[in-house]
């Protein structure tokens, strides 16, 4: 066991503060990381604050962060697909049963006995998993990616949730050349979901309710904007969608968006707000449309996604901040006030 220096909450109403944790040593098939950037997630927000109990209640301390970019500094000796001084990157997910029907699949986030990056029970340490707010992690080979040199790190970092959750359905409801497809929501997935609907050959409308990101959006590789809250600008999309992936973190009416489907089109949340909303019957029925959800995405398919990301020069749009800013960008991020991914500089951390 080591230390590493981390910043946790204590509870469901505390700022986070800088802390001291313990991590494993690497047992032979783990890669430890010198964490250099990590993504500031809407989850990591709905967890801190204990927004999400129903599910799973959040275990104080909590040491949030799944979107970990780092460089490898140890491995066990029976890793084989990192060195030390490998670049490497950590998402959601840090173990899986790996014998299930879903991890042979490749589809490690339907897996039972999944075991996310923190707020996880911990079977080496007990407790629970502490994730990337932190300057180090140990995690076993499997669930490490690697990462494209050509791209910049900080907006690297947000691939691992950003990128993988808005990937991960596009690519599993086909979007492609010739598809109609709208994102709700520009925030930090939001705008990963219109660059890759845009790269993946689609018509791309994005949805906001902030009209100073209208022309960002056309920047970012929508077709169109629509600012959400003007109803004409709504009506004159009615019924023309194939796809629209929702990603919005807070109550909003669902109902509007199922009006924008065509005949057997598809809305898809990947947003997930603390309360339910309400679905009206008929907007489904009288156009065969369908409502769905998506989680994460698989190890294969998050290295799929970063590759991608490599040969297309694609990276998160992000404000980096140093880890002491960490409470400020939480209210920032309610206020839908980043462009468009916070990502901390863990070099930030020696200073905590
Ligand atoms: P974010 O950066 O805060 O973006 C959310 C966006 O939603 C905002 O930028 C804003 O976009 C829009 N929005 C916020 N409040 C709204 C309201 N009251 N009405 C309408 N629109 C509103 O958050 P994020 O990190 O992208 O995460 C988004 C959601 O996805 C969160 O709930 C998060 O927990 C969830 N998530 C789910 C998964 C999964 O596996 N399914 C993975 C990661 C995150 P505009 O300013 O453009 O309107
Ligand atoms: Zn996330």
């Amino acid at each position: 066991m080591f230390h590493a220096k981390a910043y946790s909450a204590a509870s469901a109403t505390a700022p986070l503060a800088p802390t001291t944790i313990a991590r494993r040593e690497p047992t032979p098939h783990d890669v430890q990381l010198e964490i250099l950037f990590c993504g500031i997630c809407h989850s990591d927000l709905h967890t801190v604050r204990n927004e999400w109990s129903s599910l799973m209640s959040t275990v104080y301390p909590c040491v949030p962060g799944h979107e970990i970019v780092g460089r490898v500094t140890r491995v066990g000796s029976a890793v084989t697909k990192f060195a030390p001084g490998d670049l490497a990157a950590v998402g959601c997910l840090v173990d899986s049963d790996r014998t299930c029907p879903e991890c042979k699949a490749g589809f490690e986030q339907f897996c039972p006995g999944q075991v996310l990056t923190y707020n996880a029970p911990d079977k080496h340490l007990g407790g629970v998993t502490y994730g990337g707010y932190s300057d180090g992690i140990v995690v076993d080979e499997r669930f490490v990616l690697r990462v494209p040199s050509n791209l910049d790190l900080a907006g690297v970092a947000p691939l691992l949730c950003a990128g993988i959750t808005t990937w991960s359905p596009l690519r599993h409801w086909g979007v492609t050349k010739g598809k109609k497809v709208g994102v709700v929501g520009i925030g930090g997935l939001g705008h990963m979901g219109v660059k890759f609907a845009r790269a993946l050959g689609a018509h791309v409308v994005a949805f906001t309710t902030s009209p100073s990101k209208k022309e960002d959006a056309l920047r970012l590789g929508a077709h169109e904007a629509v600012v959400s809250r003007n109803a004409d600008e709504m009506r004159k999309h009615a019924a023309s969608f194939d796809f629209i992936l929702d990603t919005v973190s807070a109550e909003h009416d669902l109902n509007a968006y199922v009006q924008l489907l065509r005949r057997d089109g598809t809305l898809t949340l990947v947003g997930a707000p603390e309360r339910p909303s309400a679905l009206a019957a008929f907007g489904l029925i009288l156009g065969r449309r369908s409502i769905s959800g998506s989680p994460i995405g698989g190890i294969p398919e998050t290295q799929e996604m970063l590759d991608f990301c490599g040969k297309h020069g694609i990276t998160a749009d992000v404000e980096v901040i140093p880890v002491q800013k960490v409470n400020e960008a939480y209210e920032r991020m309610l206020r839908s006030d980043v462009k468009y991914r916070f990502s901390i500089d863990m070099a930030s951390l020696k200073a905590a």
